[in-house]
C-alpha cells in the first residue's frame, strides 16, 4: 500500500467524490479506509472505529462475510461474466431469481429484473411502470408522483422523482411530469395541525388533491421510500404507507416502493413493504442485496404485471432497456450467497434489537444536549439526529458544528454520517450490543466536545 502522504495528496488531485464539492478534498480531506473487519473499519493511519454508516446502508452482513467472499472468488474461477441479454443467461442468475421469487412471495412479487445498483433499479421501475400502461393502451399514463424528501439515485429518471434540491437544481431541466407531495415529517410538519397520524392523513389528502390536479389518467406511478432514508430517516406514520396503496389501487397508479435501503432486514422487518403491510406493485432493490461487495441490483415485479407484459401480443412488452452487467453471474452468486447467510442469521430480528437499543440511547442524549433537536427511528437499525442551534426555532446547526462532532466521534470510536442538519446511523445489521454501545458514546464525545 502506498503512505498515507501519497494517498492524501493524490486524492486530492486525481479525483472528484459524489455528494461533496470537487474543490473541498485538500481542507476537508476524507477518511482513507484502507481495510475492514467485523463491522470495524480502519484507516490509513491505522485508526479502527465501529462503523455506524454501514458502508453506505448497504454492509448489513459486516466486513467479514466469508460465504459471500468465497462465493464471489468461486465464481470468478468458473464464468466471470455473462450478459443475460436476449438469446443467453447464466446458471447464478436463474438460481438467484428463484430464490428471489421465494423470498418475496409475502410481497407479491414474483418475477426479477437485474441492475447494478440503486439509481438503475429505480429506473427500470419508473420506465417499466410506463411500458405497462402503454401495453394496456393506457398511453396517457406518463407521470410520476413522489414525495418531498425522498431519495431515489442520481439517474435523470430518479433524480426527477427526488424531493430533495440539492439534487436536482444544478441538473435541471429534469423529466417533465413529475410531482411531488408534502412527506409524512412530523418534526417539521408542513400543515398546522400535528401529530404523526393526522400528518399521515394529510399528505395522503395532498396526494389525493394532486391526483385529481393533475388527472389520475396521466398518472403512471407513485414512488416512495417505505422509511425515507437519505432525506433524514424520516419514518411515516403506520397508515401513511397502506394509505398510499389504497389510493393508487383506486386510481389505476402503480406504487413503486423504492426499498434500496429497506430491504433485506434493515427495518426490522424482510423488507420495508411488508413493515407497514403492503404490496407494492414493484420494488426497487440494491445495495444490501451483496452486501455492498459487488455492485448489483434487482426490480421485483408483481403478479398482475408480470401477466400484462407476458401475455402481450401487441408486440408492445419487449423490453426495451437493460444493463450490460443486469444479471451479472458474480454479483448473482453474491446475492445468493447473502440471502443465504441473512436469512440463516435472521438479522431483521438483531436489527430491531440494535435498533431500538440506539433509539433508546439517542433520546437519553437528546435530554443531555441541547443541540438535539429530533431523534427518529424506532424502525430497525435506521436512526438520525437532527441537530438545531435552538430548540425553539428549530434553526438548524451550522456546517462547523456539525463537522466538528463527526470528528470527535470519529476519534472516540464510531463513523456517522453526516447529511445536512442531520447525523444518520445505519450501521451493519450484525452489529452487537457492546458495538451498538460504542457508537452511542463516540456520540456521547462528539456532543460534548461542542456543547
Ligand atoms: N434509492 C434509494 C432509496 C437510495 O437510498 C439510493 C442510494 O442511497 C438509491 C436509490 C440509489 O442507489 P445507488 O447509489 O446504488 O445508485
Amino acid at each position: 500500500m502506498k503512505d498515507s502522504n501519497f494517498l492524501k495528496e493524490h486524492n486530492a488531485k486525481s479525483l472528484w467524490h459524489p455528494m461533496a464539492h470537487p474543490g473541498d478534498s485538500l481542507a476537508n480531506p476524507p477518511a482513507i479506509i484502507t481495510s475492514a473487519q467485523g463491522v470495524k473499519i480502519t484507516d490509513v493511519d491505522g485508526h479502527e472505529v465501529v462503523d455506524a454508516v454501514g458502508g453506505l446502508w448497504n454492509v448489513n452482513l459486516g466486513f467479514s462475510c466469508q460465504p459471500v467472499k468465497d462465493a464471489i472468488a468461486a465464481q470468478l474461477d468458473v464464468l466471470p461474466y455473462y450478459s443475460t441479454f436476449r438469446g443467453t443467461t447464466n446458471d447464478q442468475v436463474i438460481q438467484l431469481a428463484e430464490e428471489l421469487r421465494k423470498f418475496f412471495a409475502p410481497d407479491g412479487l414474483t418475477r426479477a429484473f437485474f441492475t447494478s445498483g440503486g439509481s438503475d433499479s429505480v429506473e427500470t421501475a419508473l420506465r417499466l411502470a410506463r411500458q405497462y400502461h402503454k401495453i394496456r393502451g393506457e398511453e396517457g399514463r406518463t407521470k410520476f408522483l413522489s414525495l418531498k424528501k425522498g431519495y431515489h439515485g442520481t439517474h435523470m429518471g430518479g433524480a426527477s422523482v427526488n424531493g430533495n434540491a440539492n439534487f436536482r437544481t444544478q441538473y435541471e431541466p429534469l423529466l417533465p411530469g413529475c410531482h411531488h407531495i408534502p412527506a409524512p415529517y412530523t418534526y417539521r410538519n408542513p400543515f398546522n395541525e400535528s401529530g404523526p397520524e393526522r400528518l399521515a392523513q394529510l399528505c395522503l389528502q395532498a396526494l389525493e388533491d394532486e391526483i385529481a390536479f393533475q388527472g389520475a389518467g396521466t398518472i403512471a406511478a407513485f414512488i416512495m421510500e417505505p422509511v425515507l432514508g437519505a432525506g433524514g430517516v424520516i419514518p411515516p406514520h403506520k397508515s401513511f404507507m397502506p394509505g398510499v396503496r389504497e389510493i393508487c389501487s383506486k386510481h389505476g397508479i402503480l406504487l413503486i416502493a423504492d426499498e434500496v435501503i429497506t430491504a433485506f432486514g434493515r427495518t426490522g422487518s424482510w423488507s420495508g413493504s411488508r413493515h407497514w403491510g403492503v404490496q407494492p406493485d414493484m420494488m426497487a432493490t440494491a445495495k444490501a442485496i451483496t452486501n455492498g461487495y459487488f455492485p448489483f441490483g434487482a426490480v421485483m415485479i408483481a403478479d398482475h404485471m408480470t401477466e400484462t407484459f407476458e401475455k402481450d401480443t401487441t408486440g408492445k412488452a419487449a423490453i426495451g432497456h437493460g444493463y450490460t452487467y443486469s444479471g451479472h453471474p458474480v454479483g448473482a452468486a453474491a446475492a445468493l450467497a447473502c440471502l443465504a447467510e441473512t436469512q440463516r442469521l435472521n438479522v431483521p430480528e438483531n436489527a430491531a434489537a440494535r435498533g431500538a437499543q440506539i433509539h433508546r440511547g439517542l433520546l437519553a442524549l437528546q435530554e443531555k444536549y441541547e443541540l438535539i433537536g429530533d431523534v427518529r427511528g424506532g424502525h430497525g437499525l435506521m436512526c438520525a439526529l437532527e441537530l438545531v442551534s435552538d430548540r425553539a426555532t428549530k434553526a438548524a446547526v451550522d456546517k462547523k458544528t456539525i463537522g466538528k462532532l463527526q470528528k470527535v466521534a470519529y476519534e472516540a470510536g464510531a463513523m456517522v454520517r453526516v447529511s445536512g442538519p442531520n447525523i444518520i446511523l445505519s450501521p451493519p445489521l450484525v452489529l452487537s450490543d457492546a458495538e451498538a454501545a460504542t457508537i452511542l458514546s463516540a456520540l456521547d464525545s462528539g456532543f460534548a466536545a461542542v456543547s
